[in-house]
């Protein structure tokens, strides 16, 4: 009998059923989790940071405004623009790109080209030098920024769009301003994140009130901006040493550092490759509540694997020392010891009851 009862099959099971309970429960939300370290740190959670650009917001922007000077149409505005963004990959050059296709400008290719993370493009083109991005793009330039292209930016930033400047040869000659749109159950899902008691903040490479007009839509309080590519992991280290615990949502390759660095790095499904591979939570579809339901999830996870070490610790403890005192009779045993496992197994298969 005590042979019998002292198999520590529960408690060999406990985990991992509940584990594999709670996977197979998220995979059918779309929700992937990879690893238990997730789930365990899910508990812990304090801050849930979002990237902006195609995390929070679509990922689509789309050109609203063009403010020229000098002289300058808007159409040379949107083509030497286009020309800078040409050999860029991203998500605002693609903006850019389909705009003037619209206006039917053949955009000529330039001669030469530099992509500068954070702060835009740089390109020539016959004996022009353009320069198109931020702010810092044209200090780092030494470019001065009149009062008049100063105000115009803060007008289009407080509507929340990207504005950017274009200078050809050291003078600025206009303004191009894109639009991105939050996403359709953003705000929701941000609520959902804050009536669980979390901390929800904004972390972007986007000046501060842009993302603070994006950051109001949505609902979110706290807004980190103007962080360059390489400096996010540096934000998540920051608020981790003033003892947070940290989950990153993101999508582009410059979160994916982030995305690791956080206690759980969030990826959403339709942004890169890296960023995917990084996540310890996968979401596949590009539903932001997904965030929430896989926190919900972890932790039910959690719980259960508690109950079922608990309930199969107490089984050991308490009966062997009622067999060991010969009150067990094996037939009995052999029953507890297959009760016990059937217990942890449906304890932890009660996981797909669950309503996320
Ligand atoms: P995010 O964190 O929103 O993904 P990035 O760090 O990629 O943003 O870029 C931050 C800012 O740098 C942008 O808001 C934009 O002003 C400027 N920028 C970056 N890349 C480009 C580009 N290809 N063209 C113009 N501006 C750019
Ligand atoms: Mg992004």
């Amino acid at each position: 009998a005590i042979l019998l009862i002292a198999c520590p099959c529960a408690l060999g099971i406990a985990t991992p059923t509940a584990i594999l309970a709670g996977v197979g429960k998220g995979a059918e939300y779309g929700v992937l989790l990879r690893g238990g370290e997730y789930v365990e740190n899910a508990r812990k959670l304090t801050t849930v940071v979002f990237d902006k650009t195609g995390t929070l917001t679509k990922g689509e922007p789309s050109v609203t405004d063009i403010i020229v000077f000098r002289k300058y149409k808007e159409n040379e505005v949107l083509e030497l623009a286009a020309v800078a963004e040409k050999g860029s990959e991203h998500p605002l050059a693609e903006a850019l790109l389909k705009a003037a296709n619209k206006a039917d400008i053949k955009i000529p290719d330039a001669e030469t080209f530099e992509a500068v993370p954070g702060h835009g493009v740089k390109a020539s083109l016959r004996g022009q030098i353009i320069l198109f991005g931020n702010r810092r793009l044209m200090q780092s330039n030494k470019i001065s920024i009149e009062r008049a292209s100063e105000s115009h930016l803060a007008k289009l930033e407080e509507q929340g769009k990207t504005a950017m400047l274009l200078a050809v040869n050291d003078k600025i000659v206009g303004i191009v301003a894109v639009m991105d749109t939050p996403k359709d159950n953003a705000a929701e899902a941000i609520k959902q994140l804050k009536d669980m008691g979390l901390e929800v903040a904004m972390l972007t490479g986007d000046n501060e009130r842009t993302a603070k007009a994006i950051a109001n839509q949505v609902g979110i309080d706290r807004v980190i901006a103007n962080v360059l590519p390489w400096e996010k992991v540096n934000v998540i280290k920051r608020l981790q040493s003033e003892g947070k615990v940290v989950a990153m949502v993101g999508d582009g390759v410059n979160d994916a550092p982030a995305l690791a660095q956080a206690q759980i790095g969030i990826a959403i499904g339709g942004g890169t490759d890296i960023a995917k591979e990084t996540g310890g939570i996968v979401l596949i579809k590009d539903d932001l509540r997904d965030v929430a339901r896989g926190i919900v999830l972890s932790k039910a996870t959690m719980k259960k694997i508690k109950q079922n070490l608990f309930w199969a610790f107490i089984y050991n403890t308490v009966s062997i020392p009622v067999a060991a005192i010969g009150l067990l009779s094996p037939i009995i045993a052999a029953g507890a010891m297959a009760f016990s496992s059937l217990f942890v197994v449906s304890n932890s298969a009660t996981l797909k009851l669950l309503k996320l």
